[in-house]
């Protein structure tokens, strides 16, 4: 069989022009516009990128986009008190540290600087425990762009089998829970898993979130299968070129599998349209209106 192709970059582009609609009703009916401020550490190359993207889809959207650089050296002191100003900053719905950050900064304290209300990356403690109990907070980006994807494809997933492969913070743990959150029956497989591939054959949804070149073969997976790869890993070609891959083996997976996402552009842009789609649910969150439909878990 040959997979159906999952395309996250057209699920993103509809998701952006939904919310740029609703960006445009909370100006009109509210003279509100929501604001991402983007704080960036010092001069890695992907980050500047991804930075630069988020930017300019932030402002295509009709939304305010504030940048922040620090240089490398930038203490903790001044990063600190960066972020206790764009928390009591009004104007300020979202807030996200790119990351990685220089190696005497901790992620995991900067994260916990940042206001919950305003962590439209689910990142913070309080939404990690909110959504690990069932309860409304921000979801993390990359995860909820998977369950979106997930559920534009097969409808309801209550019942199926599913596997994640990886249990970061980032993706696999979150996943996990939104997943079990829409009744599936979710395994964890990681490095110390057993025979994975006898793992991964029993899944109706398999996500690979790991972070190795193509790691997840065609025989690995059961006739059918959905397969979500979030892995972007950079391998060299001939030529002294490079090119983009996922977790799995598109080549022989695409065989087996009922749908995929391809990489690029399955995970990838979902990634920022739900950073975007957070923002805007924070803003209505702060000013006590209703939350716009689709946007979030
Ligand atoms: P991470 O923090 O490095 O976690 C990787 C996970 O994979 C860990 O839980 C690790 O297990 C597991 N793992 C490593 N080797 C394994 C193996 N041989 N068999 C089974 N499990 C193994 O990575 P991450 O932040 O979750 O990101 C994973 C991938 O997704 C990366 O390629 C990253 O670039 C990509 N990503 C993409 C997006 C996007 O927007 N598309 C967003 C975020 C991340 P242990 O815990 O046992 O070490």
């Amino acid at each position: 069989m040959t997979a159906d192709i999952i395309d996250g970059k057209a699920f993103a582009a509809t998701m952006r022009e939904k919310i740029a609609a609703h960006v445009a009703r909370l100006k009109a009916e509210h003279d509100l516009t929501p604001g991402l401020a983007v704080v960036l550490v010092g001069e890695d190359p992907a980050s500047q990128v991804y930075v630069r993207a988020k930017g300019r889809q932030t402002t295509e959207v009709g939304m305010n986009s504030y940048e922040h650089k620090l240089p490398a050296d930038v203490s903790q002191e001044e990063l600190y008190a960066l972020l206790d100003k764009l928390n009591a900053d009004p104007a300020v719905h979202g807030i996200l540290c790119q990351f990685p950050v220089p190696a005497h900064l901790s992620e995991t304290e900067i994260v916990a600087r940042i206001d919950p209300a305003k962590d439209v990356d689910g990142l913070h403690v309080v939404n990690a425990g909110l959504l690990a109990s069932g309860q409304r907070g921000m979801v993390s980006c990359t995860p909820l762009g998977c369950l979106m994807l997930l559920r534009d494809k097969l409808g309801s997933l209550s019942g199926l089998n599913a596997v994640v492969i990886g249990r970061s913070n980032l993706v696999g743990k979150p996943l996990a829970a939104l997943l079990l959150g829409d009744s599936c029956t979710v395994t964890i497989a990681h490095s110390r898993t057993k025979d994975i591939a006898d793992v991964v054959r029993g899944a109706d949804i398999v996500v690979a979130a790991v972070g190795r070149p193509e790691m997840v073969p065609g025989s690995w997976l059961k006739e059918g299968a959905t397969v979500i790869d979030v892995g972007i890993n950079r391998i060299d070609v001939e030529g002294g070129k490079t090119r983009l891959v996922g977790d799995v083996d598109f080549a022989s997976a695409s065989q087996v599998a009922g749908a995929i996402t391809p990489v690029p552009g399955g995970v990838g842009p979902m990634t920022i349209a739900c950073l975007l789609g957070n923002t805007v649910t924070a803003c209505c969150r702060a000013n006590g209106l209703a939350e716009p439909e689709g946007l979030t878990a």
